[in-house]
């Protein structure tokens, strides 16, 4: 009998030679084969006779193989199958491409089912039928003559060959004790996980189905809640260091400022540092749109923290948006004598006012703080957690949270070490619709700057057809020649590279896809040869991406062209073109971001949206990019259109799908929060229930944010 976590080789059909190819959809335990759910069914229940069949239908028949050959086309190098089937009423030919085996299978006199679609016109045929042999009149069939599943399928694997293998793994499976408690099943009326399952992929009706996906759907949510419960549970009963404001301090210092604050960056301020006045752990989110100014505003909660004595960590995800911010505080709080240091992969500096910022080695770095010498530690979240013991920490700043691990998270919130847990901030420029971020994030505090500084200038948007595309490449070699630099993203780095995890349709639209390194190659020799252009990919090593990011910072770079893992948050205020290739194949917030990437300085900036697709959703969801007025409509809008699965864009969530879909349904949100607060209340330790236990730890590894 096969368990969930055997791997999936073990199931009959798959062994060995399936390994790989399902590797590619994400498929490594019987588990992940089990809850690789079809995406959707066809209804092939109903036997037709030949003779009713019309013209471009969805049918199943069922007769015996009169006769079968291949034959070859040299004009297209194709092999074409043709058979004939008969029934009672009539006769039809069926027709396959490159598929010659079929022939060995179909001998003639062999009675089958045919699942497939009628040709339009005279002679109609059936074109390229599922079949499925027929052994006796009461035969269970996987592939036709009932509801059959569709899955995300890859290159080589299709719905075929993974209905045989869950078949499979089906009949074999030991019988899995349910996490949902009987009592949560018995109040909302979900069914049974075994029966679930089964129904999930081999439903009799469709009703069926579409319960064990509200049941999956519902358990995914319900755990998520558990979780998140669980979080706020523990966080409720810790305790932190209480930060007293010193206003007359914060005032001056927002005095001294180049700019003055917005309203919407101040009331963020002031929510903050009354949430770290307080004992209780804060946790907060704050959101803003790219380039809005949350820096400065975590800052100055850090500089109020340094003046009652306290440290903070403030974590970014790459290096160099480390330096960046180290930077900043030099820049903008030149008299600010406790103590600021950077700690990144190759660069450790200190500074204690006077702008007189000097490199130390890492060790010394570290022994200051921990002798409390330096009160604000910024640097990379790796490197934090290596390095540094800090005995006086009362604050942790996460910029751009998202890349963060809900473990690291947590562990930063826990810190084993300490008796207290520090103050959490994180910020976000992605427009986290509320029901959303609190259904991701729990309960999470919000703050939201919602306005940008008054001195930008509105990003020129446009969406760039095929035919305008010469135009726009001169039109950017204008801009370069004037002293600009450009952006150019592309969705992917090479394009046989189908990673795993990923469902096969999704494998196919990305093989379809512009490759950075395909555009490097082209925009280098062929369209700007007399530029200088470099490239930036997740492959590249850290140090390689940060040296780029650097020389284009340093205008010694006019192009780079890159896939989406650009740096988050980068300011380079000289690069005032985006051009983003395949613009529809991302999601809306995404490409949101990488706009708010350019329009950083004085000069007026231009996002270029290339696209090939002339579909018209492709078309209108773009121009809701051209006319969105901020990152919240936007995000919005795009939940509606897609749902958040797409809208968060895949790399930044390792949320499960069907409870990313059932976030739209926020009545499910509201009931599985409900039921799991009252387990939880009932039995926190989940004593009673080891199954949902049990789950729960696996889910807990499962969800990421990276
Ligand atoms: P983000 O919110 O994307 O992290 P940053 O904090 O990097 O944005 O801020 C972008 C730029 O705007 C920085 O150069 C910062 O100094 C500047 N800035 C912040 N607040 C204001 C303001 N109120 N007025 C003018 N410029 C501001
Ligand atoms: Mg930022």
């Amino acid at each position: 009998m096969l368990r969930l976590d055997d791997p999936v080789s073990s199931v009959k059909f798959v062994g060995t030679r399936w390994e790989s190819k399902l590797k590619k959809l994400g498929i490594l335990t019987v588990r992940d084969l089990l809850f690789h759910f079809p995406v959707r069914y066809e209804d092939f229940r109903e036997i037709y006779n030949i003779a009713d069949l019309i013209p471009k239908q969805e049918a199943t028949i069922r007769g015996v193989v009169e006769e079968i050959d291949t034959r070859r086309s040299w004009k297209r190098n194709l092999s074409i199958t043709e058979a004939l089937i008969s029934d009672d009423t009539a006769s039809i030919r069926a027709v396959w491409f490159n598929q010659p085996y079929i022939k060995n299978i179909l001998q003639p006199g062999t009675v089958a089912n045919f699942s497939g679609k009628t040709s339009g016109g005279g002679d109609m045929y059936l074109s390229n039928p599922t079949y499925e042999t027929v052994r006796g009149e009461g035969m269970e069939t996987k592939h036709t003559g009932r509801i059959v599943p569709v899955y995300p399928e890859t290159k080589g694997l299709t719905s075929k060959g993974l209905r045989n293998m869950v078949a499979a793994a089906l009949e074999n499976i030991t019988s899995l004790k349910d996490p949902l408690p009987e009592s949560v099943r018995t109040e909302t009326g979900l069914p049974e996980i075994n029966e679930s399952l089964k129904n999930i992929h081999f439903p009799d009706v469709l009703d069926d189905a579409v319960a064990a996906q509200h049941r999956f759907s519902f358990e995914d949510l319900f755990l998520l809640q558990l979780y998140n419960l669980r979080q706020k549970i523990t966080l409720a009963k810790s305790e932190s260091i209480d930060i007293p404001i010193d206003l007359d301090y914060v005032k001056s210092v927002i005095g001294s400022l180049p700019f003055s604050l917005m309203d919407s960056q101040k009331r963020s301020l002031w929510e903050i540092l009354k949430d770290t006045e307080k004992k209780m752990p804060m946790n907060r989110l704050l959101q803003g749109d790219v380039g809005s100014g949350k820096t400065v505003v975590a800052a100055i909660a850090a500089l109020n923290a340094a003046r009652a004595g306290r440290q903070t960590a403030f974590l970014a995800p790459t290096s160099l948006l480390a330096s960046q911010h180290y930077n900043t505080f030099v820049k903008l709080f030149g008299d600010f004598e406790g103590g600021v240091a950077l700690l990144t992969s190759h660069e450790s500096e200190v500074f204690y006012g006077h702008d007189l910022s000097t490199e130390v080695p890492k060790k010394n770095l570290a022994s200051e703080i921990k002798k409390d010498k330096v009160k604000i530690i910024v640097g990379t979240h790796a490197l934090l957690q290596k390095y540094v013991d800090f005995p006086n920490l009362a604050l942790v700043i996460v910029d751009e949270q998202h890349r963060f691990g809900v473990r690291q998270r947590a562990e930063l919130l826990g810190g084993k070490r300490a008796a207290l847990v520090p103050h959490f901030l994180s910020m976000s420029a992605t427009p986290i619709p509320r029901t959303l971020s609190l259904t991701l994030f729990g309960d999470l505090d919000l703050s939201i700057i919602s306005e940008l500084p008054k001195n930008r200038k509105k990003i020129i948007t446009k969406v760039v057809p095929s035919k305008e595309r010469s135009d726009t490449y001169q039109f950017i070699r204008n801009e370069i020649k004037n002293g600009r630099q450009a952006f150019v993203i592309c969705p992917r780095i090479d394009p046989s590279d189908q990673s795993a995890g990923r469902p096969g349709y999704q494998a196919m639209l990305l093989s379809q896809m512009k490759a950075v390194k395909e555009e490097y190659e082209k925009l280098s020799k062929k369209i700007f040869p007399d530029l200088t252009v470099r490239m930036l990919h997740g492959k590249m090593k850290p140090a390689e991406k940060e040296q780029t990011m650097q020389d284009f910072l340093e205008k010694k770079i006019d192009v780079v062209v890159s896939t989406s893992v650009i740096e988050v948050g980068i300011d380079v205020p000289n690069a005032t073109i985006m051009m983003i290739e395949d613009a529809d194949r991302f999601g809306l917030a995404q490409l949101y971001q990488f706009r708010g990437r350019v329009g950083r300085g004085e000069h007026q900036s231009y996002c270029f949206l290339f696209t090939e697709s002339e579909t018209q959703n492709a078309n209108r969801r773009l121009k809701a990019i051209v006319e969105a007025k901020n990152g919240f409509e936007l995000a919005e809008y795009d939940l509606r259109q897609r749902g958040p699965g797409e809208f968060l864009g895949d790399s930044q969530t390792g949320m499960p799908d069907l409870a990313m879909k059932a976030i739209q349904n926020p009545e499910l949100v509201k009931s599985t929060r409900e039921l799991a607060l009252k387990i939880l209340k009932e039995d926190h330790a989940l004593k009673r229930y080891p199954a949902l236990r049990e789950r729960l730890n696996a889910f807990e590894k499962e969800i990421h944010w990276e």
